[in-house]
């Protein structure tokens, strides 16, 4: 997918492989620390002289897709595998190489991602020849090598993430292709997986390059009244945790970030224009309990007025893909609306990392997690059809 060239503009920096390691081993122990230097030192080896279109140095992708992943809190062989993970497909080195070196569990998934790699590819040869079809049976294909094992579908979900970062090196014909698919299939399976992180920035990216028009006009009014927002925010903010501390309730309060593609697509629900979004305030709440979350609501409720039709209850009735909190709209100060969700530090997690949050690394702990990894991975197939059908809806009015 991404263009690769082996002539030596200019001399490449040496690559920082202390740093790097660095930031990826916190909370690690001395033995997966070794393991991640290893790898790191085995990539920048392999990908020598590359350069990714942008111009920079091959193995900063590398790089940059681990760090992702180390965010999502995943064990130390799919960060090393990250690492790798283009070093079968862009370079000499062969599977048996990697197997030798770092063993079986970082070569099944580097492998696996260079496999849906090669299924993407066939994809994006075949699709505009025989159309919806064999559009719809290589996903088929893709899916089955996805399914083998979580593991290689996050490592593709933040190799997606950074080639959508850095998407602006790319031809324009390229951009649009690249951020249809992401918006068709990675997308809607970062949502299944439940990763909140990933789904809304990939959104936000691919949108961007999908209807740029649209996406700078909320990005300029977003920008325009920020400090009005925030200052707003803060006001209702210190109110809000001030009326919950004297309820008895432990409770933490931030603001919201609000994301370009939710507001689009929010304004097209309701029918509202691009005036109306500087509507756009949000208020989380992060509770110790299910009864504090109810708990919280009625002190929300009690201060300002809610507004009909914008509640929400995921806790009692939590969506398919398990998120779980609160929403409610209410009539803040000076008439504006505010948008609250209340959910507990727990659901907040689960929210944020999705089915990562199910087997994430935690050090010298046991983790049996094998059968609901299994579990949650099942359900999310079952339930991708529906998600696929809906994003293809989503292209489909993007053309007409
Ligand atoms: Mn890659």
């Amino acid at each position: 997918m991404v263009t690769v060239t082996r002539a030596a503009i200019e001399p490449m920096a040496p690559a920082d492989v202390e740093g790097w390691v660095a930031a990826l081993a916190p909370g690690r122990q001395a033995p997966a620390v070794e393991l991640l230097r290893r790898a790191a030192e085995f990539a920048v080896q392999a990908h020598a002289g590359q350069r990714r279109a942008s111009g920079e140095p091959y193995v900063y992708h590398a790089f940059a897709v681990a760090r992702i992943l180390a965010q999502l809190e995943l064990n130390h062989e799919a960060i090393a595998a990250a690492i790798l993970h283009d070093v079968v497909e862009d370079t000499d080195i062969k599977l048996v190489d990697i197997r030798r070196e770092f063993g079986e569990r970082i070569a099944t998934l580097v492998d696996g991602v260079t496999k849906m790699e090669v299924i993407q590819e066939f994809k994006g040869q075949t699709a505009g020849s025989r159309g919806e079809g064999v559009q719809a049976e290589s996903l088929r294909k893709m899916l089955l090598a996805m399914a083998q094992d979580v593991d290689v579908v996050l490592i593709k979900l933040a190799d997606r993430l950074h080639n959508m970062r850095t998407l602006g090196a790319l031809p324009e014909e390229k951009q649009r292709r690249i951020a249809r698919e992401t918006m068709d299939i990675f997308a809607p399976l970062a949502n299944r997986l439940g990763i909140w992180q990933l789904k809304w920035e990939l959104e936000d990216l691919a949108f961007r390059y999908l209807e740029p028009i649209a996406y700078k006009q909320i990005a300029r009014l977003l920008a325009e009244k920020r400090l009005d927002r925030e200052q707003y925010i803060e006001t209702v903010r210190t109110w809000l945790a001030q009326a919950l501390a004297e309820t008895g309730i432990e409770a933490e309060v931030t603001g919201r970030p609000k994301h370009i593609y939710g507001i689009w697509r929010k304004m097209r629900r309701k029918g509202k224009d691009f005036t109306q979004i500087t509507d756009v305030r949000g208020l989380r709440v992060l509770a110790r309990s299910v009864r504090d979350c109810y708990a919280a609501l009625g002190v929300v409720h009690g201060l300002w007025q809610y507004i009909p039709g914008e509640f929400d209850d995921y806790i009692a009735t939590p969506k398919e893909n398990n998120y779980r909190s609160i929403h409610t709209a209410v009539v803040g100060p000076d008439g504006k609306i505010v948008e609250v969700q209340i959910r507990t530090h727990d659901m907040n997690e689960q929210s944020e990392l999705g089915v990562a949050a199910h087997w994430r690394y935690k050090e010298g702990v046991a983790v049996d997690t094998g059968f609901d990894k299994k579990i949650a991975w099942l359900r999310s197939l079952l339930e991708w059809k529906d998600e696929v059908a809906e994003a293809s809806e989503f292209v489909d009015q993007f053309k007409s």
